[in-house]
């Protein structure tokens, strides 16, 4: 059991293994097909760490798949391989932490940085609607 050590190496659990290049299958799928999370999804069919890790749905959102081996997931933009995962850990943090420059990743910043801004748009134009007379 790995338990006593959780707590003070929590924050390193999810060691960047390598750079693992790519075979040229993975990187020509990744170029098309792994485009989208319901794709990458599919790549988790045999993650059996639901319990023990983040949930296979939310790494696909984050960008990964799963290479099949123990749990390591890659990433398909920057080809980043993470794994150690804990139910604790948050793919899209781990993932902008381990490869900040990743295009995926400032994508993902791009667009939550959008849905926050319409959303204090919209919060706004609420507060404004007069009441009613
Ligand atoms: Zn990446």
């Amino acid at each position: 059991m790995e338990i006593a050590s959780f707590s003070a190496t929590q924050s390193v659990m999810c060691n960047k293994l390598s750079k693992v290049g790519p075979t040229g299958a993975v990187r020509a799928l990744s170029q098309v097909v792994l485009r989208t999370a319901s794709a990458r999804l599919s790549t988790f069919q045999r993650w059996e760490r639901s319990l023990s890790s983040p949930s296979a749905q939310a790494l696909s959102t984050a960008g990964f798949i799963y290479r099949g081996v123990a749990d390591q997931t890659q990433c398909i933009s920057c080809f980043i391989v993470l794994s150690r995962w804990i139910p604790e850990h948050d793919p899209d943090f781990e993932h902008r932490r381990h490869s900040p420059t990743c295009e995926f990743v400032l994508n993902r910043q791009s667009e939550s940085a959008n849905r926050m801004q319409s959303s204090h748009v919209h919060s706004f134009s609420s507060l404004r609607t007069p009441p009613d007379l």
